[in-house]
Order: C-alpha cells, then structure tokens, then sequence
C-alpha cells in the first residue's frame, strides 16, 4: 500500500521546540526522520532518535520516562534498540503508529515537562549509521547518467540494449558504509594511462563523488519469495543521501566484464537521518514518462499505482568547499541539482527487480538509486558527467578549478521535498571531506 497523507502532514502543525517551525527547517514536525545517535559527552550505547529542527528526540529516554508506554511492546522494543533495524523489521503497521503518537508529543501544546529532559541538541551528537546494513546494493536508474557517462566510456554505444529493460545494478560494499562527516581517503588502487601499454599500482587521480538516494529495507521477504510490484511499497522503510565515492580511473580499468569493485568499495557516505515512507507521503508522484519510442517494463515490473505514484518530487543538490575556500570563509559553491523524479525506475521497481528471482531482502538492507542526473545542464550528479570526463573544469571562486577532487575538498549533498499546501521536509545533509 502506497502511504497517504494524513493528520501528521498537516502544514498548521507546529512544535514545541522552537527551531522545527523556521521556514525551510529540513525537520518540522511533518517530517520525524529516524536516527541513531550517541552523546558526545558520555560514554553509551547508541540510541534511536527522532530529528525535530536541530535537536534530537531521544526514544530510550521517551521509554524510560514512561511516555511510550501506550505503544506496542515490539514498538517499545525497537525504540530502545541500538539501530534501527529492529522497528524496520515491524513494517508500516509498526512505523505508523509511531508516527503518530511523536507527532503527538512533539507538537505544540503538548505538556512539555518530562519530555523536554529527553531532548538532546544536535549539535552535542554523533550521528551515526541507521541501522546494521547487511547488504548493500548500487543501481544506475537515472537514464540521463547511463547515456551520459557511456558516450563517455563508449561514444558509439552509450546506452546498452538491457537498460530500458533491467534496473541495472551491482552488488555494493556494507563495511566500508561511513556516517556522514567521515573523512574520505583517496584510495590508490590499479589503472592504466591512456599512452601506457601497462597498468601501474599508484594514488587515483579522477576521485569523483556521485548524488544518490539511498532507501532501507522495510520488512524483508524469505529467499525463494519474490516481492510483487504492487507490494514492493510495504517493504520500503524510508531514504537517506548516498554519496557513492567513485576512482574513476581505477573503474575505467577494472569495470569490464564484471562491473564495479575497488573504483567504488573504498568509501560510501550516508546522510544520518532516514526520512520514512509515511513522511513522503504528500510528495509521491507519477513514475517517470518514458518517451513514446521505448519499451514498457515487462508485465512483473508495472503496476498501476508504481505509475501514478511510484515516483518522489525530491530535490538534491551538490555543495563543494575547498581549502582554500574555506580558508577564505567562501560559502560552499553550488555545483548541480537534479530531481529524483526523472530516474527511469521507481524504487518499487528496484526493490521488485531485486527479489524477482528469489533473492531476499533483511530489514536494514540498504539499495542506492544510481547517481541521479537530469536532462538540463547543471543537473549532473557526478564529476565524471559535470566536467566531461575532466575535459571542462569547475571554476571556484577562489580561482581554483576542478576536474576531479582534491585533498581537503568537501562535498556535501542536500535533499528536500516541497509541495503545494504542505510543509517542506528535508533529508538534511551528507557531508564528506576528502584526505
Ligand atoms: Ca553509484
């Protein structure tokens, strides 16, 4: 079942903690993304926290404090469990209840004096991985960015026959999964110059980051069970920002005939907050319109509703900072935003794709949408596309260029939604600076 919106995404809402009502706050009340966090000044477990503006709502201490009491048991659990894989396992019958009642307590008017002890400020946090990825999956569902990076790699042949077929991904690395604000270690790794007859093992030189959106698996599916299309919505937990570092170099080399390896298993960077599927609900759009020309997907990845609302009118940018321009107190540059309404496949369609043959997906899997490009200029979601392969530089204001990244350059990507008659909600941001 698709998610509706309902009382919780009413924009006349307002919270009792002041900075979750400032215009353009990525966490009002309507949003209540999942975290997991750590106090900087004591040694704890990690707890589960809510996001409302720029402080975090902290659930063991809501549980202790008697002010979960009316939930479930298995609800109450997983709130005060030390990721968030407990209360995906519990599906929408779980999250949505939970919704509601935070959204009852947070908002205003509410008694304030017991939960108020359980507020934490952001910014005395570490903010860490969700949830336990077991299992990571890349796909490559932008179309712009296929034909785009294939003219690249192979100008006669950019797009590959599969592509209007299959949700093309690749198997990707869980360990090397990093919270957002982890320093990014250009990998050195095997590639060949274009005039040597020899690969040779040194640094990259064309380090590259790609906008994604990454999206946790709700409750999984047995091995042998697929998940049909019109039930993939009910698996979806919610999304986060991946910046998926690429050495291009290295994947130019090494890509064929298996797809990616070390080019992209050195580092993936995720944004902190996981904003859920319920949260979305009022920014659901219809799947992308393929042009007249191209095939429909086969019959077990359409389904009526994955047409009308399969798609999310999400916004994301890509923010880069030098040394230098930090050194110069210059804002962050704005390099490219692009709409996640434009990717080829739907989420549902990836998720469906994945466990069509059998393949089962665990609560707290993360799959990633493939780096997210448009058709307009200024809409590339990686370097690689934005500077031709390195061809047309980036111009900083400091007078620095850039093909590819540099140490101590800093990339941070942002998302958000916005709606008509509906608050604005934001995925926050996915920060990593490169060593
Ligand atoms: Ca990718």
């Amino acid at each position: 079942m698709m998610c509706t919106p309902d009382a919780t995404h009413d924009p006349n809402l307002s919270s009792w903690v002041e900075s979750a009502n400032e215009v353009d706050a990525d966490f009002p009340i309507q949003n209540l993304p999942f975290g997991v966090f750590q106090r900087l000044d004591r040694a704890e477990t990690p707890r589960v926290g809510v996001a409302i503006g720029n402080q975090i709502l902290d659930l063991a201490a809501c549980h202790a404090l008697g002010l979960l009491d009316t939930l479930s048991e298995p609800v109450q659990a997983a709130c005060v469990a030390s990721a968030l894989n407990d209360l995906m396992a519990l599906g929408r019958a779980a999250s949505l209840p939970l919704r509601h009642h935070l959204s009852q307590l947070l908002r205003m008017g509410h008694d304030t004096v017991a939960i108020s002890q359980a507020l934490v400020p952001m910014s005395q946090a570490q903010l860490l991985l969700p949830a336990q990825i077991g299992d990571y999956t890349d796909f490559y569902a932008s179309i712009f960015h296929a034909t785009n990076v294939g003219k690249l790699f192979r100008p006669d042949n950019p797009l590959l026959p599969n592509y209007k077929y299959v949700p093309i991904a690749y198997h990707g690395r869980a360990s090397s999964i990093v919270p957002s604000g982890t320093p990014i270690q250009r990998p050195s790794g095997q590639w060949k110059r274009p005039d040597e007859a020899v690969p040779t093992f040194t640094r990259s030189q064309s380090l590259d980051y790609e906008l994604e959106v990454g999206c946790f698996v709700g409750r999984g599916n047995e091995l042998g069970q697929p998940i049909a299309i019109d039930q993939a919505e009910d698996h979806l937990f919610g999304l986060c920002l991946v910046n998926d570092w690429s050495a291009r170099d290295l994947q130019a080399w090494e890509y064929q005939p298996l797809g990616p390896f070390l080019a992209k298993s050195f580092a993936t960077t995720l944004s902190p907050w996981v904003v859920t599927m319920e949260a979305l609900a009022p920014f659901r759009c219809p799947a992308f319109t393929r042009p007249a020309a191209d095939p429909s997907p086969l019959p077990y990845l359409t389904a009526l509703s994955n047409q009308e609302y399969g798609g999310i009118a999400l916004t994301l940018e890509v923010l880069l900072t030098s040394t230098q321009m930090r050194q110069q107190n210059s804002p962050p540059l704005h390099i490219s935003q692009s709409t996640f309404q434009q990717m080829y496949w739907t989420l549902a369609q990836m998720l469906t794709h994945h466990t069509s043959n059998g393949c089962n997906l665990r609560p707290g899997d993360l799959f990633a949408s493939g780096t997210v490009s448009g058709m307009e200029p200024g809409s590339a979601g990686c370097l690689l596309e934005r500077t031709q392969r390195g061809t047309q530089p980036i111009l900083l204001p400091t007078g620095e260029s850039r093909s590819f990244l540099e140490a101590g350059d800093e990339v941070i990507l942002r998302g958000y939604c916005e709606q008509e008659g509906y608050t604005r909600i934001g995925l926050g941001e996915c920060r990593g600076q490169v060593t």
